[in-house]
């Protein structure tokens, strides 16, 4: 018989944090990270024309989002999101890719990816690839050189079109994210679809969220995605398809394409009861639903000690705050956006 004194103590691996589970039994393993509020366009959509940023020195260091990150993936984040603003305009962004590729190569994180409007991709697409980077969402809400211009204000398609010939080209695979709008793209959307599918990405379609002030009329954009649906209904078969990712979108199989398309409801669907994710700005607050106000401000404890234990307890305390769900309204007397802050701070 074995009498050495029990050796648990020894064999133990180093203490990890407590993981994140919200009041509502959500296990938070999504963490998506706006690192910066600028952005090379001006979606009409998204921004004002006239946007005022944030000042420089009001962001986190690329190290100290680094850290951020880390600090949510020790406490079970499997998946970081990089978004913004547009995420590939950051200076430097590329090592904060390359560094925080060391958690997929150990194992602790599952996917680092990012969204993008595709106009840095030529760039950055075989960098992104090689520091683990396997599947990026690229935005993209037509196919037409005019009203591209006209819907981002400075994007030009032709960048973003060899941007993802760029990144298929290095072996990411793509999904696009298109925004149906009023008026403006809804006739393209089957165009979008044979399009996407054609050359092997899926297609998410978007709801217009009502977020920030964008100088216009929010409800002269908004296009109900069950109208989008039902049109595509006539020229498509749609399969429904069990793929969920834990966020708003649901997907359907097109029989003729053989490819996937996602709805994005957030105004006419609640889908909150699987939410999985948090977002964090690039000035470290973080946001525990999109649709809502509540937040925590993480830049403080990350700057008041070299040790994570503050931060790990500043995101305990929000995390026990998550609320429920959100409410999504645009405002029909006052046309007002529900939430004030923009999409480019938590970056969708
Ligand atoms: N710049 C990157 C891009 O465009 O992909 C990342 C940030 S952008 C804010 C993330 C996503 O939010 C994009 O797919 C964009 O189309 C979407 N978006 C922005 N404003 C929106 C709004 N008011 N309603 C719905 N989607 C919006
Ligand atoms: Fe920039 Fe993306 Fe917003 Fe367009 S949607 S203005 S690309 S942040």
């Amino acid at each position: 018989m074995n009498t050495a004194a029990p050796t648990m103590e020894l064999d133990r691996p180093a203490a990890r944090p407590a993981q994140l589970v919200d009041p509502f039994a959500r296990a938070i393993t999504y963490l998506r990270v706006s690192v910066t509020d600028r952005c090379d366009f001006r979606c009409v959509y998204c921004m004002s024309e006239h946007m005022s940023f944030l000042p420089k020195a009001d962001l986190l260091t690329l190290e100290e989002l680094d850290r951020l990150c880390s600090a949510f993936v020790a406490k079970g984040v499997r998946k970081l999101r990089m978004t913004g603003g547009e995420p590939l305009v950051r200076r430097g962004i590329m090592t904060l890719f390359r560094s925080l590729s060391r958690h997929l190569k150990s194992g602790a994180l599952d996917e680092l990816t990012v969204t993008t409007n595709g106009s840095q991709l030529v760039k950055y697409a075989a960098e992104l690839r090689d520091c683990g980077v396997e599947r990026i969402n690229v935005s993209l809400d037509t196919l037409d050189p005019d009203k591209f211009r006209s819907i981002t204000r400075w994007g030009e398609l032709d960048k973003v079109i060899a941007g993802i010939d760029a990144a298929q080209a290095a072996g990411l695979k793509i999904k696009i994210n298109a925004v149906a709008l009023k008026g403006v793209n809804e006739d393209e959307l089957a165009g979008l679809v044979s399009w996407a599918h054609g050359r092997g990405m899926d297609l998410t379609i978007i709801e217009v969220m009502p977020l920030g002030d964008i100088g216009d009329d929010r409800l002269g954009q908004y296009l109900p995605l069950s109208m989008v649906r039902a049109r595509l209904s006539e020229r498509f078969t749609m399969q429904d398809i069990d793929h969920r990712t834990g966020g708003p979108a649901r997907y359907v199989r097109i029989a003729e394409t053989g490819g996937r398309l996602g709805f994005i409801t957030p105004m006419t669907h609640n889908f909150c009861e699987s939410c999985n994710r948090v977002r964090i700005t690039c000035t470290g607050t973080l946001y525990m639903c999109l649709g809502q106000e509540d937040a925590a401000d993480l830049r403080a404890p990350l700057r008041s000690s070299e040790s994570d234990e503050p931060l790990y307890a500043a995101i305990d305390a929000a995390i026990a705050h998550k609320p429920k769900g959100h409410d999504f309204v645009i405002d029909r007397r006052h046309k007002r956006p529900a939430l004030s802050r923009h999409m480019s701070v938590t970056g969708g």
